[in-house]
C-alpha cells in the first residue's frame, strides 16, 4: 500500500467509525476470510463494524469465527441497507468494481462514506478514495495481514483472525500451489501458525466435509467433460436439471473446474453452470501458463478476475453458449499451445 493511502487510512481509523465491510457476491474463502479478519481487527480496535454480504456464503465456510454475525443482504435486506446507510467508512474486499456485489451496488453508489478497497484482481475501477490494490498478491487475506502489519498491529492478530486469514490464503492459492504463492505468502502463513492458526483442521473443514450428493454431482460433471486436445482445452457443463437431480446446494460445484487442468496437456479449463432462477450460465475459467482467462472472460463473457482464474456469465442457453465458446478457440490457438 503506498504511503499516501496508508497515512490516509491511519488518519481515517484514528477515531472510532461506523464501518461496513463488503465481500463480493457468492463469497469464497478469501472473501469471507478477509472480511472476517478485518471485522475482528476493527471491532477489537473499538470501531463499530459490520460485514454485509450480497448473498449467503456456502456451508463449508460457516464454521469461521464470526460468520454467524454476517448480515445477508438478500435475506436481511432492511437491516443490511440501514447498516450501509449509517456507515461512514466502507471497506470493499476481494473485488474491485461495484458490479461484483449484484443488487447491492446501487446502495453503495449512493453512499457518501469513504471507500477503502483491498483487492488483488486486475484492472481496479476508481470508486475507492483509499486503495490497496496489488495483482501480485496471492489473496486478499494476505493483503489484510500486510495491512495490519503496516498499521503496526501484528501483535493484535488473534487466533480467530489467524484462522480466517489462513483460510483465505489456503483457498485462493489452491492449498499453496498456484503461481501467486510466494516465499512471503509462506512467511505470512508461518506467522499465522505461530499465532494459533490450525492448518490441518481448516483443511479438513473446507475440503473433507463433502456430502455424498456433491460427490455424485462431481461424477456427473466429470462424465460431461469435453476434451478438445487441439486447443488444449477441457470444458464441463452442468444443467439445472442435473443440479436438481443431485440436490445441489450452494458451494457444491466449488473446485470442479480445476479437474480439467489435471489432464496432461490441458492448459485451459472451463465450467458452465446453469442457473435457471437468475436466467444465466455462471462460467468459471482456469488456465496454466500465459493464456489470460481474465482477458478472455472480460472480452467475451462479461466477467474478469485474474490471469489464471476468472469468472463470467452468459444469458444464452448451454447449447448456444458452447457453440459461441468453441467458435472463439481458434482465435486463441497459438496462446493455448504454450
Ligand atoms: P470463480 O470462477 O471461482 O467464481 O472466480 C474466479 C475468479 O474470478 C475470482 O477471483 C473471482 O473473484 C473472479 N470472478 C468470478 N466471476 C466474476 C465476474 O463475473 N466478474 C469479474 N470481474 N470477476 C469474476
Ligand atoms: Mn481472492
Amino acid at each position: 500500500m503506498n504511503l499516501e493511502h496508508l497515512n490516509a487510512l491511519k488518519k481515517l481509523l484514528s477515531t472510532p467509525r461506523k464501518i461496513a465491510i463488503i465481500p463480493h457476491k457468492n463469497p469464497d474463502g478469501d472473501a469471507i476470510g478477509s472480511t472476517l479478519a478485518l471485522w475482528h481487527y476493527l471491532t477489537n480496535k473499538g470501531h463499530k463494524a459490520q460485514i454485509v454480504s450480497p448473498n449467503d456464503a456456502p456451508k463449508f465456510l460457516k464454521w469461521m469465527p464470526g460468520a454467524d454475525k454476517i448480515l445477508n443482504f438478500e435475506k436481511q435486506n432492511i437491516q443490511a441497507k440501514a447498516c450501509i446507510d449509517k456507515a461512514n467508512v466502507i471497506f470493499t474486499l476481494d473485488f474491485n468494481h461495484l458490479g461484483r456485489v449484484g443488487q447491492m451496488s446501487e446502495i453503495l453508489e449512493d453512499s457518501s462514506a469513504t471507500f477503502v478497497m483491498v483487492d488483488h484482481h486486475q484492472e481496479p475501477s476508481d470508486y475507492a478514495k483509499i486503495m490497496y490494490s496489488d495483482v501480485t498478491m496471492s489473496s486478499t487475506c494476505e493483503m489484510v495481514y500486510n495491512l495490519i502489519r503496516e498499521l503496526g498491529d501484528l501483535d493484535k492478530i488473534t487466533k480467530e483472525m489467524a484462522n480466517c486469514i489462513y483460510t483465505g490464503i489456503m483457498t485462493d492459492t489452491g492449498s499453496f500451489k498456484f503461481a501467486a504463492t510466494t516465499s512471503n505468502t509462506h512467511r505470512v502463513v508461518a506467522d499465522l501458525m505461530d499465532k494459533g492458526a490450525e492448518g490441518t483442521e481448516i483443511h479438513h473443514r473446507i475440503y473433507d466435509t463433502n456430502s455424498p450428493s456433491r460427490l455424485h454431482l462431481l461424477g456427473c460433471a466429470l462424465k460431461n467433460m469435453v476434451i478438445l486436445e487441439k486447443f488444449h482445452t477441457a470444458y464441463i457443463t452442468l444443467s439445472q436439471e442435473e443440479l436438481d437431480k443431485y440436490n445441489y446446494q450452494k458451494g457444491d460445484t466449488e473446485g470442479f473446474v480445476n479437474y480439467g487442468l489435471t489432464l496432461d496437456g490441458i492448459s485451459f479449463a472451463v465450467i458452465f453452470i446453469e442457473n435457471k432462477e437468475e436466467g444465466i450460465l455462471k462460467i468459471s475459467f482456469r488456465s496454466v501458463g500465459d493464456f489470460s482467462v481474465n482477458d478472455f472472460a472480460r472480452k467475451h463473457f462479461n466477467g474478469g478476475g485474474h490471469n489464471n482464474a476468472a469468472g463470467g456469465k452468459s444469458e444464452d442457453s448451454i447449447e448456444d453458449t458452447i457453440k459461441y465458446f468453441t467458435s472463439l478457440l481458434p482465435l486463441y490457438q497459438k496462446q493455448l499451445q504454450s
